[in-house]
C-alpha cells in the first residue's frame, strides 16, 4: 500500500503525520495513504508566484500552447496506468475515458486555441481601439496581461483527471502557475497524472504543485493576484468564500458547485415520437454513467403530466437492464460510488427526498454486485423517484443526491415546467427534448437566466449530439446561483479568468508599440520596400504602402456588372438608384472596389506572400460614384506565426476617395513565408 507524496517547492515531499486512508470503492480495502501535514504552504505560494509565474509569463501564448500539447501527449502515453488506477475509484473504462481522455482532449483543445486564436505574444488585445479625441492623438485600448499570482485549484472527487486538466489548460495558457488540491477520496489517480506531467520535464519550475492532503493554512497566504477555482459542494464553497482573506485581499473566486439539473420533455414529444425515446435513453444514461456522480447529471425529470406513466415505464425499463458490479468487467454497466461515505450520504439524501417523492424503481438498501462483494464496496442500485406535486415541494428542488438518483416531476403546461426547472435556484445545465423551435424559444426565455448551458435534443441532432452531461472546452461550464455563479472553459473565456483586463489610454504610437499591432492614428512607414516583398519575419508593424489612384468610370461599373452578373439596380439604373435613401445615383459595386483595391496594392511577382485567405471587418462607409478616384493604403497591422515555414499577416486596408475620405476599410489576411524557409 502506497503513501502518496505531495509535490511542493520543486520536489516530491513525504506526506508527513496524520495520514488518511484512501479506500478502493470496489473492495473497501485501503489502497493508499495520504496527507499534507508539515507542508509550508506560505513557501509554496511564494514559490509559485516568484518562480513559476515569471517563468510562465516569459513564454508567449504559442509557447504555452506547445507546453499544453506536450503535457497532453505525455498523459496519453501513460494512460493505461491511469485506467488501471481508476477502477478503484469505482469507474468503468468508459467512465474513465471521459475523465482521462476527456481531460487530455481539453488540454489539446486549449493548445490548439492558443496557437490559432491567441498571438505569439504575452499581451492579449481585447476588442478594437476606442477613439477618445477629435484629432485622434489620444485613444483607448483594452488589453489582458497575466495575473502575477497563483491559481489554487480545489477539485471534487468525481473527475480526478478531467477536473484538474480543465482548469490547468486555461490557467497555464494564461501564464499563471497552479497549486492543485484534489479531493482525497480519489487522489491517487490525480497524483499519478501530476507525476506524469512533472516527469515529462516540460513544465517550468514552480508552474505546478500538488497537495495530496488537506489545504492547511494556504488561504492565509493568498493575495489580490491569486485566483481560487473551486469545484465541490455548496457548503464547502460557502465556507471557503467566507475566509477573511478572500474579502480582505479581493481574491478572485470561481465556484462550480452542486446543481439540481433538470431535463424537460417538451409537450410535443409524446410517446411514439423520436424525442420521447431519446429522452428516456438520455435520462437513464445520465443516472448511471459514473454512477450518477456527475455535477451535470439529470436530477429532475420534468414531463407532461399525461406522459408521466409512459416516461416512468420507459426509464425503469432501461434501468432494469443495468448490471451493477466490478467496473473491470465488460458486462458491468455501472460501478460503485466512490466511497462508502458517499453511499451513506446518497442514502440519507434519498430518505429526505422520499418525504416528497415515492420510490418507483430500485431499492437504496439492496443491490447485487457482479464480480464483487456488495457488502464491502460502495455499490448502490439506481433509484427513480416520482413527485406528483412538484410546485409545492421543496426538498426535491434543493437536495442533490450525488449518485444514480433522479425524480420524475409531472408538469401541467410549459410555463409551469420552466417554473419548476428554475426552482433549482440556478443550475449548470438543463436539457430540453423537443422538435418544436417555439417550445425551445419559450424554454430559453423562461429558464435561460437560470442555466449555464441549455442542451436541446431532437431527431435531427441526436446522432451527433454530445449528451446532456458533457461539458465541452469550447463552451462555458458553470451556472448561476446554486451552481456557484462561476464559469470555466468556454474557449478563450476561460483563459481570461486568470488574466487582468487593463484599459490603456495614450497616443496611437505608444499603444501600438505596447500591443504589437497597428492602431488607427499610429505612424506608418510608407512607401519603402513594398511590404509584399517582405518575409513574415522582416515585415514590421506599421510598414505600409500607399497606392496610386484610379478613377472609376461608368464603363467600369457596367463592365463589372456584365462580367459578374451583378446587375443590381443601384449599379445600373440612375433614376432608381437616386430614389434609394443611401445613394446619390448609380454607384460602384462594393466588390468592384475590393477588386480594384487589390489591383492597386498588390506587388504581383512571386514572393513571400503565399496566399490571401480572407477578409475581416469589411465596411463600406461611403458610396463611390463614376468619376470618383480611389487609392489604397495597406499597412501591416499584426503578425502571428503559424508554423515553422509561414506566419499570418493581418493588413489594415483603407480605401480612400479623391477627397481623402475613407470609403471602405477591412483587414486582409495573408500567409507569408519565413525567410530562409520558403
Ligand atoms: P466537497 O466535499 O465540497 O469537496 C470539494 C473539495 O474541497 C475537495 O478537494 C475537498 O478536499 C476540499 N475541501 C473541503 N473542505 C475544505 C476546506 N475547509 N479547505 C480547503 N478545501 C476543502 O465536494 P466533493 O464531495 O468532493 O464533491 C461532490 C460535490 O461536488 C457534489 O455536490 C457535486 O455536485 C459537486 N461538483 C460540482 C461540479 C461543478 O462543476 N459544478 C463538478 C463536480 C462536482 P478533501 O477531499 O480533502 O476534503
Amino acid at each position: 500500500m502506497k503513501i502518496l507524496n505531495n509535490y511542493a517547492l520543486g520536489g516530491w515531499v513525504q506526506a508527513g503525520k496524520n495520514l488518511s486512508d484512501v479506500h478502493s470503492a470496489v473492495t473497501g480495502e485501503v489502497v493508499a495513504r495520504t496527507g499534507s501535514d508539515g507542508l509550508d504552504f506560505g513557501a509554496m505560494t511564494r514559490y509559485a508566484r516568484e518562480t513559476g509565474g515569471p517563468a510562465l509569463r516569459a513564454l508567449t501564448f504559442h509557447e504555452r500552447a506547445v507546453l499544453l500539447k506536450g503535457l497532453a501527449k505525455a498523459i496519453i502515453a501513460g494512460k493505461e496506468a491511469l485506467y488501471e488506477l481508476s477502477y478503484d475509484t469505482g469507474a468503468r473504462r468508459s467512465d474513465s475515458w471521459i475523465d482521462i481522455e476527456g481531460g487530455t482532449g481539453t488540454l489539446f483543445t486549449y493548445a490548439s486555441l492558443g496557437r490559432r486564436q491567441l498571438p505569439n505574444d504575452t499581451v492579449l488585445v481585447d476588442g478594437g481601439a476606442a477613439p477618445l479625441s477629435k484629432q485622434g492623438s489620444f485613444i483607448g485600448q483594452h488589453v489582458f496581461t497575466s495575473r502575477h499570482g497563483l491559481a489554487l485549484h480545489i477539485n471534487a472527487f468525481n473527475f480526478p483527471v478531467w477536473g484538474m486538466l480543465e482548469k490547468l489548460g486555461p490557467t497555464l495558457l494564461a501564464g499563471v502557475p497552479a497549486i492543485v488540491k484534489p479531493a482525497r477520496a480519489t487522489v491517487p489517480l490525480c497524483a499519478a497524472t501530476v507525476r506524469i506531467m512533472i516527469e515529462s520535464g516540460l513544465l517550468p519550475a514552480g508552474a505546478l504543485q500538488l497537495v495530496v492532503g488537506g489545504a492547511g493554512d494556504i488561504f492565509d497566504h493568498l493575495n489580490c493576484q491569486d485566483t481560487v477555482c473551486f469545484t465541490g459542494s455548496a457548503s464547502t464553497a460557502i465556507q471557503l468564500q467566507n475566509h477573511p482573506v478572500m474579502a480582505r485581499e479581493g481574491v478572485r473566486f470561481i465556484a462550480e458547485r452542486d446543481s439540481l439539473n433538470a431535463a424537460i420533455l417538451g409537450p410535443d414529444a409524446v410517446a411514439g415520437t423520436p424525442e420521447f425515446d431519446l429522452f428516456a435513453k438520455e435520462v437513464a444514461r445520465e443516472m448511471t454513467v459514473k454512477a450518477g456522480q456527475k455535477c451535470t447529471a439529470i436530477r429532475r425529470i420534468l414531463v407532461p403530466r399525461a406522459e408521466a406513466d409512459a416516461v416512468q415505464a420507459a426509464i425503469a425499463g432501461r434501468l432494469s437492464d443495468i448490471t451493477i458490479g466490478d467496473p473491470r468487467l465488460k458486462e458491468v454497466r455501472m460501478g460503485p460510488l466512490a466511497t462508502l461515505a458517499q453511499r451513506a450520504d446518497v442514502r440519507a439524501c434519498i430518505a429526505r427526498l422520499r418525504r416528497e417523492a415515492r420510490l418507483v424503481f430500485g431499492d437504496p438498501d439492496k443491490v447485487e454486485a457482479v464480480g464483487a462483494d456488495a457488502g464491502k464496496g460502495a455499490f448502490i442500485s439506481p433509484v427513480l423517484l416520482r413527485c406528483d406535486a412538484p410546485m409545492t415541494a421543496e426538498i426535491v428542488h434543493s437536495e442533490e443526491a450525488f449518485g444514480p438518483v433522479a425524480t420524475i416531476m409531472p408538469y401541467d403546461d410549459l410555463n409551469q415546467a420552466v417554473t419548476i426547472a428554475n426552482r433549482g435556484g440556478g443550475a449548470l445545465v438543463m436539457s430540453l427534448f423537443s422538435h418544436d423551435p417555439a417550445v425551445a424559444r419559450q424554454v430559453l426565455s423562461g429558464a435561460g437566466a437560470f442555466h449555464g448551458r441549455l442542451y436541446i435534443s431532437d431527431r435531427d441532432s441526436a446522432g451527433e449530439g454530445t449528451g446532456h452531461g458533457a461539458p465541452l472546452p469550447m463552451l462555458v461550464h458553470g451556472g448561476p446561483g446554486r451552481a456557484g455563479g462561476g464559469e470555466e472553459m468556454g474557449g478563450l473565456r476561460g483563459v481570461r479568468h486568470y488574466m487582468q483586463r487593463t484599459a490603456l489610454q495614450g497616443s496611437p504610437r505608444l499603444l501600438s508599440g505596447i500591443t504589437n499591432r497597428y492602431l488607427p492614428g499610429a505612424p506608418r512607414r510608407l512607401n519603402g520596400v513594398h511590404p509584399f516583398r517582405l518575409h513574415f519575419d522582416e515585415a514590421r508593424i506599421g510598414d505600409a504602402v500607399q497606392s496610386a489612384s484610379r478613377t472609376i468610370t461608368s464603363d467600369d461599373v457596367a463592365h463589372f456588372a456584365q462580367f459578374t452578373g451583378d446587375t443590381f439596380y443601384a449599379h445600373m439604373d440612375e433614376e432608381a438608384a437616386a430614389a434609394n435613401p443611401f445613394f446619390p445615383g448609380r454607384v460602384a459595386h462594393g466588390y468592384l472596389l475590393l477588386s480594384f483595391a487589390a489591383g492597386l496594392f498588390v506587388d504581383p511577382a512571386p514572393g513571400p506572400v503565399l496566399a490571401n485567405y480572407g477578409l475581416e471587418g469589411l465596411r463600406f462607409l461611403k458610396p463611390v460614384v463614376p468619376g470618383d478616384a480611389i487609392k489604397v493604403t495597406l499597412t501591416v497591422k499584426a503578425k502571428s506565426r503559424r508554423a515553422a515555414d509561414y506566419g499570418e499577416v493581418t493588413w489594415d486596408v483603407e480605401i480612400q476617395n479623391q477627397h481623402d475620405e475613407v470609403v471602405a476599410t477591412y483587414d486582409l489576411l495573408t500567409m507569408n513565408a519565413i525567410k530562409g524557409v520558403a
